[in-house]
């Protein structure tokens, strides 16, 4: 009996050595963020929360992570921290064509405007077809660090310019279905866009392809060859309008003379249909949003419509369209749930948006700056707002891909 307290000591003695060596030597985690504002929507968390990350993929969210636990950590205090904004709307299929989106001049490329934003995934709008998919995918898709998904175009060459976006003949729902079914990971829907003529088929084409994929149809029209009111009868639950908030000659508005919404905006969306923001070059006026926000027709997600000339007018970037909406009066939790999880369920990819343990570790610090900030539209008119969303860091699979002001970085000290 006399040696079983020595034994005791002994094991004891083990346990803690195994558990001491483990802190000191073998940290648990890649990253962990401490002392930050954690914004998770899908999870319904809205509190100071400290992340730990391994190996791409969140390892634990938690209200305290020893910071002795992270091989690297990051003080996230004062900001909040997002899962990666979605951008639904882009056109990143870039290449050498001069002043064409499919494989040229007139798409940009996503990590160029995607991470500085607080972007991590971004959708391609229909800018390649089922005649061009692979060359994109190679040549940006492959490429980016970005994660980008797509909305194949109902038009073979996606958008080649006239006359191939004319051409009925080339709209083939067969072979867009094939094209999503052999890159089932990449393709969220079916998109029409860009059709001058008279015929409702590329219409309804593009809307079987969208049903034989099982994928929503993104709705990116114009003309006043479509009318609004006829588009919105003719598409599902669960299909997006872009531009909601356009106001074109050549484009009926949602809102009518008297300021008030249409009755088939009001009957789409008691149906289920989605209204995407599209901003665009031209496709946001506060002559539209503002009676719209005021009547319950806020967006359901922000693309941008980014291309080489939104984003340079009143577009900018997501995270200033995001600061928009604040000055529009929309909460901050609002914006920050249709940019992330919101999103990601009406491109029925709940893999993203979210910060649960397990999923991908793509995630966005921000810091919500105060001040006088103006805002402008595809008008020319501006208003004022006293909030700005300025995204800090971003991170895509658990890698840091963007530091504005090198909180992640070593601080360097004076050579003596
Ligand atoms: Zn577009």
């Amino acid at each position: 009996m006399r040696y079983i307290p020595g034994i005791w000591v002994l094991l004891i003695g083990c346990f803690l050595l195994i558990t001491g060596s483990h802190s000191v030597w073998a940290q648990s985690y890649d990253l962990v963020i401490k002392n930050g504002h954690l914004f998770d929507a899908k999870n319904g968390i809205n509190q100071p929360m400290e992340i730990a990350i391994l190996k791409g993929k969140i390892a634990k969210v938690a209200s305290h992570i020893p910071a002795t636990e992270g091989n690297k950590v990051i003080d996230a205090g004062g900001m909040w921290i997002s899962p990666g904004f979605i951008d639904p709307h882009t056109h990143v299929f870039v290449g050498e064509k001069p002043r064409v989106f499919a494989g040229g001049s007139s798409s940009v490329f996503p990590d160029a405007f995607s991470f500085r934003s607080g972007v991590t995934t971004v959708v391609d709008a229909g800018t390649s077809g089922w005649r061009n998919f692979e060359h994109f995918k190679s040549t940006v898709i492959d490429v980016a660090q970005t994660r980008v998904l797509a909305f194949l175009n109902i038009a073979g060459g996606g958008m080649s310019g006239d006359p191939y976006q004319q051409d009925i003949q080339d709209m083939n729902p067969e072979m867009t279905f094939n094209m999503i079914q052999k890159y089932p990971d990449l393709m969220v829907g079916v998109k029409i866009g860009h059709y001058e003529g008279e015929s409702w088929q590329p219409f309804d084409l593009a809307v079987e392809a969208a049903a034989l994929s099982n994928r929503p149809l993104l709705v990116e029209c114009h003309l006043p060859e479509y009318s609004l009111k006829e588009q919105l009868r003719r598409m599902r639950p669960g299909d997006l309008l872009t531009h909601t908030y356009e106001h074109i000659r050549d484009r009926e508005p949602i809102i009518d003379q008297n300021g008030n919404l249409l009755p088939a905006v009001i009957e789409a969306r008691k149906r289920g249909v989605l209204f995407d923001l599209s901003h665009g070059g031209a496709g946001f006026w506060f002559d539209q949003a503002v009676p719209a926000i005021q009547q319950g027709l806020t967006p359901d997600t922000f693309g941008t419509d980014l291309h080489r000339f939104s984003m340079n007018s009143g577009m900018k970037n997501f995270a200033n369209v995001l600061s928009k909406f604040l000055a529009l009066g929309l909460d901050l939790e609002e914006v920050l749930e249709k940019a992330t999880w919101g999103t990601a369920k009406a491109l029925k990819r709940e893999d993203l948006g979210h910060l649960s343990e397990g999923a991908v570790a793509d995630l966005t610090l921000l810091s919500i700056r105060s001040g006088s900030f103006g805002f402008v539209d595809s008008a020319g008119m501006s208003i004022t707002g006293n909030q700005m969303i300025e995204p800090e860091l971003t991170i895509r699979a658990g890698r840091v891909v963007y530091d504005l002001n090198g909180i992640s970085a070593t601080p360097f000290k004076k050579v003596k």
